[in-house]
């Protein structure tokens, strides 16, 4: 899928530095709505040529040795074809210097659709298992990449570390307590990802509670390939700040209205669901039973360089299902993870853009 290019101005750059992306409510052009982006796997965001790039430079072979021979290989049967093509393929990363750039050229991407906060997840056990980092290493690639695009960019970005659900408690406790340790660098989460049918959150409880105890949010994903079971399980057992998906909830009635009650935001990515083929139609989307009910739900990525999408496609998917914009931001701000601080920030650049303009530029 492709996207023209969005109406994003940049002023002057320093030497050596990257340019700033201006507020979105720039004048004199129709500005591209500000967007929060709180569900995207770095791994599952280096677009095909910067992965051929990292693999030769770290002397590997991926299966494909063009960008087009890897995006044939991003067309997955289903969400098992897409976990074994997501652990052959980002394996390829795997030094510090690797996770500081993926982080920066994220970013990078998200800002110029329009995003002015990013809540990036990572997965370091995986990245400690197939790399050649130590634990510390790899936190501190992330953060440092993450720092210098908040400086450089112009766009918060925050880490959350997933546990993949396949691992033991040992390794969900390491990732917990390294979590903590990096909290003060800007990791603000804890996640679970992963096959999730089979897997259910309940096991992982001590780490979240690790997590929780040194201010570390509870972001496990959720109601994407299992349903209300795993929902519920995620919110009591993990105490989930967050869902990312959440989608299957809308199996459960009195679950959805628990989720509307208490204000739960729900991450919700549409490309992602179609191509893991958790939803068959995008017609057939919960988003819209979600925001029907008062669930309010952001709107994200997820592997947007596996789905072949980006953060304005999801919008505009978004929106045929009854996402508007300002709703989707609002619902970014109320979900961020975020210090009062940003959070105050986002919500002025929330109440000064001007959504109706945009809107009426968009039909
Ligand atoms: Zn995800």
């Amino acid at each position: 899928m492709t996207v023209p290019a969005p109406t994003v101005r940049h002023d002057q750059a320093a030497p050596g530095r990257a340019p700033r992306a201006l507020p979105p409510r720039a004048r004199g052009a129709v500005a591209v709505p500000p967007k929060i982006e709180l569900h995207v796997h770095l791994e599952g965001a280096v677009r095909p040529a910067q992965l051929l790039e990292l693999a030769s430079r770290n002397g590997l072979r991926l299966p494909a040795s063009s960008p087009g021979e890897l995006a044939e290989l991003y067309r997955f049967r289903d969400f098992e074809d897409f976990v074994r093509v997501w652990l052959m393929t980002t394996g390829a990363i795997r030094t510090e210097a690797d996770f500081r750039q993926i982080v920066f050229s994220y970013a990078e991407e998200a800002a110029s659709h329009g995003a002015v906060y990013v809540e990036a997840i990572v997965t370091p056990a995986e990245r400690v298992a197939g790399g050649d980092c130590s634990w510390d290493e790899v936190f501190s690639g992330f953060c440092d990449g993450a720092a210098e695009a908040t400086e450089r960019l112009g766009v918060t970005v925050r880490l959350t570390v997933d546990v993949p659900r396949t691992a033991n408690l040992a390794v969900a406790m390491t990732t917990a307590h390294f979590a903590v340790k990096y909290r003060p660098r800007g990791v603000v989460g804890l996640g679970l990802g992963g096959p999730e049918d089979g897997f259910p959150p309940e096991p992982f409880a001590p780490a979240f509670r690790l997590a929780r105890e040194g201010g570390v949010g509870s972001v496990p994903h959720a109601g994407e390939t299992a349903g209300p079971a795993s929902v519920r399980g995620a919110l009591e057992s993990l105490g989930a700040d967050r869902l990312r998906h959440g989608i299957r909830a809308v199996e459960d009635p009195g679950l959805v209205r628990e989720l509307a009650a208490r204000g739960v935001v729900c991450d919700v990515c549409p490309t992602s669901n179609l191509r893991t083929g958790a939803v068959t139609s995008l017609e057939e989307h919960p988003l819209a039973r979600m925001l029907d009910a008062g669930v309010p739900c952001s709107i994200s990525t997820d592997d947007p360089a596996l789905f072949g999408t980006d953060l304005s496609t999801e919008h505009r998917l978004a929106a045929t299902l009854g996402a508007s914009a300002e709703g989707a931001y609002r619902a970014g701000v109320r979900g961020a993870l975020c210090d009062e601080a940003t959070r105050a920030r986002l919500e002025q650049i929330g109440r000064e853009f001007c959504w109706e303009a945009a809107g009426a530029a968009a039909e």
